[in-house]
């Protein structure tokens, strides 16, 4: 994954990723890093000063590290307001360029301090491989650059014998291949790490995924438990879960609550001559028609095939009848639509009585009074004994 020589990423697009992760950061510590670094070199303008008096060279001398640093300083503040400017190549190597500039003019003003100029030069070539951030073959290049120029000039000004040139450009090259052998393991680690992470993140997000799954099925599985899919209505359980908490105020509060029992008339016509399809599309109308016509507080469940019951709180007997005739009403005069044709309900009507009434008992009674109201010629609404019938 990471080329064995470039210490990059194999995959472009990938390292592509890398640089552009790392550029904040990167701008952060290689911003300030060249500072220190472009501070300690123009502070070495003491040493141009000491070695060549206060004429006119050591002066210049000063002034071209001082224009270092504020070249420096401009790029750092540069960098900070578009990091994007680290992934261009002619500003890394521009700072690298110049500082290495002005040390070649430094060694050819100094000529008589080689064992110095070498030093200073040889600091200089190992802050390169700390400041160029991430880019093995870019530090390399410009570090053989260097050397080679260096020692060009070297060649020119320096009085040296064979011996001492040698050893001079020995120990320059090893410089050079440690600082390289360093800086690539470096910036090998930070690709595994990069890499490391990534696929971290990578494993998190499908983690992240596949628990809000999961919380959605449970969502679906906790709705389908408490709702009948075709009207989605509460369904019998659900339905018998909420009269009972009705029963439970009605007691507390000691009113009365209305219980209907509806039942499609002669459905099995309908699915018969229209198909099972519009029998479910008939059983969705009544459901949803009877769901708008109830009152804010009341509920509905499907609680059999074609059948329905309706908890009704705080209704008492003749408020629980008018509303079985609405409903009644408000689903026989449905436009027949989508195939639908003409559809009636029978109604049972029961009413709970908080002093002596079990809810099981009234839905009997409510379911009673639907068959009633069959045998009255279905369309109707009857009660339950407790109540007056239908007006
Ligand atoms: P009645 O007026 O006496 O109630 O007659 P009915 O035909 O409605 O009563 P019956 O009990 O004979 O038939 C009920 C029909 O309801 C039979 C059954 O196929 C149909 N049914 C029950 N559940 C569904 C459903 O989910 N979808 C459809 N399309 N039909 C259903
Ligand atoms: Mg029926
Ligand atoms: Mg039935």
């Amino acid at each position: 994954m990471i080329g064995r020589w470039r210490a990059e990423l194999r995959d472009a697009a990938l390292e592509a990723e890398f640089r552009r992760e790392q550029l904040e950061a990167n701008a952060d510590w290689v911003g300030r890093d060249a500072v220190v670094g472009a501070l300690v070199y123009s502070s070495f303008g003491i040493t141009d000063v000491f070695a060549l008096g206060w004429t006119a060279t050591a002066l210049g001398l000063v002034a071209l590290r001082l224009g270092f640093l504020g070249f420096v300083l401009w790029v750092r503040a540069s960098v900070r307001r578009g990091p994007s400017l680290l992934l261009d190549a002619p500003v890394a190597v521009g700072v690298q360029a110049l500082a290495l500039a002005i040390m070649l003019v430094v060694t050819t003003a100094r000529s008589a301090e080689a064992a110095t100029n070498h030093l200073s030069f040889t600091l200089l070539m190992l802050a390169l491989f700390v400041i160029v951030p991430d880019r093995l073959v870019r530090v390399a290049a410009t570090t053989t650059l260097a050397i080679v120029g260096y020692v060009l000039v070297g060649l020119a000004v320096y009085d040296m014998d064979a011996s001492e040139r040698a050893t001079h450009v020995m120990t320059l090259v090893g410089f050079g291949a440690v600082g390289v052998m360093a800086a690539g393991q470096h910036h090998r680690v930070r690709r595994e790490e990069f890499l490391v992470l990534r696929e971290q993140r990578r494993t998190n997000a499908l983690l992240v995924d596949e628990v809000e799954r999961r919380e959605a099925l449970e969502s679906e599985l906790q709705w389908l438990a408490d709702h009948d899919p075709l009207t989605g209505v509460p369904n019998r359980r659900a339905l018998l879960r909420l009269a009972e908490q009705a029963a439970s105020a009605a007691r507390a509060s000691a009113s009365h609550m209305g219980v209907l029992v509806i039942d499609a008339d002669h459905f099995k016509d309908v699915n018969d001559r229209f198909g099972h399809g519009i029998g479910d599309l008939a059983l969705q109308r009544i459901a949803s028609v009877c769901q708008s016509t109830l009152r804010l507080g009341d509920a509905i469940g499907r609680t059999g095939g074609e059948e329905f019951v309706v908890v009704l709180p705080a209704t008492d007997l003749d408020q629980s009848k008018a509303m079985a005739v609405r409903l009644r009403d408000a689903v026989a005069a449905t436009d027949p639509r989508d195939g639908v044709p003409a559809l009636s309900i029978s109604v049972g009507v029961a009413t709970f009585d908080p002093r002596h009434d079990m809810l099981e008992d009234v839905v009997q009674r409510a379911d009673r009074a639907m068959y009633a109201a069959k045998g009255a010629g279905r369309g109707t609404v009857e009660c339950a004994v407790d109540c007056p019938s239908e007006s």
